[in-house]
């Protein structure tokens, strides 16, 4: 069976990355991707030097496009199951009953969001309901919003969201954590809080309208910002060993290493910050630190 010199586990920014630095330094790369991303919800991705506004389907396809003119780098559309084994020799187990081998492993999983328990959300989310006025808050520019958040979540966002529009309100969707001091800043800045439960989001063809709230206020706006909660791609790093954040993500080093060694991580699934191009760029330098460490094993075993 042939022993890949990676297996990367991801095809979104960070894992196409990450094969297109290894198939130019003439790696033997299998990308094993089930094409499930966190922003497959939303029509465009914004903010990556020169493709702003494109489609994320279409940023993939010219990805993949470009990374087939390097022959040694393959792809699957397969989800991986299964990881066993240790540093030199991996064997990944697919869902469609594949086993594959590799010397070293990247992990670019990215992270999934967890089923949104406001009805109407998921009618509006990626249309006009967004998580990070980065990606979406130029599209929502000086728009009526509402901010669906508790605690310090909400106060981060109340801070931020002026910079695009300083028109939003507050919904913290039920009791809120906020101490007396948060909500009277809030105050002296004129940001207004609801802290009644929502019933529903009220929607047009993905576009919200208003957000109703079981106490029976109606809080129009064209747009919403609102705190997701997400869960790493795949339990796949934490059954191999990898230490784990708090926060879901992978601990990793500068360069993508992990605590397991030959094991990387890439991406969203190793970081908080939620941007394509920040994923692309760890793919890459996960993808040369793997490619250096191979280099030196080479070397090291033909030592004459
Ligand atoms: C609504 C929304 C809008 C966004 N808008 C923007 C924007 O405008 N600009 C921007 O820069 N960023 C935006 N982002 C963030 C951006 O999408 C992510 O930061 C980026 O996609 C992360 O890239 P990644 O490669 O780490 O993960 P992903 O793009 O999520 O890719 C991970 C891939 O791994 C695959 N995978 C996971 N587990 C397995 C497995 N076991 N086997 C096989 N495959 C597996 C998944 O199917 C997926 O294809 C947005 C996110 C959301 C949710």
């Amino acid at each position: 069976m042939k022993t890949y010199d990676c297996i990367i586990i991801g095809g979104g920014p960070a894992g196409l990355s990450g094969a297109l630095a290894l198939g130019r330094a003439r790696k033997d790369v299998l990308v094993l991707d089930d094409a499930r991303p966190r922003n497959a919800v939303t029509h465009e991705m914004h903010g990556f030097l020169s493709r702003d506004r494109i489609k994320p389907s279409e940023f993939r396809r010219i990805a993949k496009e470009q990374i087939s003119e390097y022959p040694s780098v393959e792809f699957a559309a397969e989800t991986a199951v299964s990881i066993e084994g240790s540093d030199g020799q991996f064997q990944i187990t697919t869902e469609q009953g594949q086993t594959y081998t590799s010397r070293k492993v990247l992990f670019a999983i990215g992270k999934k969001d967890l089923p949104l328990p406001i009805p109407g959300l998921t009618e509006v989310y990626g249309k006009s309901a967004f998580v990070c006025p980065y990606c979406d808050g130029w599209e929502l520019r000086d728009q009526e919003l509402v901010i669906i958040a508790k605690g310090a979540g909400a106060v981060h966002l109340a801070k931020m969201i002026p910079g695009w529009s300083s028109r939003y309100t507050i919904c913290t969707n039920g009791p809120d954590e906020m101490t007396e001091e948060e909500r009277e800043e809030l105050r002296r800045h004129g940001v207004s809080v609801f802290d009644a439960p929502i019933r529903s989001i009220l929607s047009n063809d993905g576009m919200v309208e208003r957000v109703e709230l079981e106490d029976g206020t109606a809080v129009p706006c064209t747009g919403i910002f609102f705190a997701p909660q997400l869960t790493i791609g795949s339990e796949l790093p934490a059954s191999i060993g990898c230490e784990m954040k708090e926060t879901g993500s992978v601990v990793t080093d500068m360069l993508g290493r992990t605590n397991v060694p030959g094991v990387y991580c890439a991406g969203d699934a190793g970081t908080e910050m939620y941007q394509a191009i920040a994923a692309a760029s760890t793919g890459a330098v996960a993808a040369m630190s793997l490619n250096g460490e191979l280099l030196m094993e080479r070397w090291n075993r033909s030592n004459p």
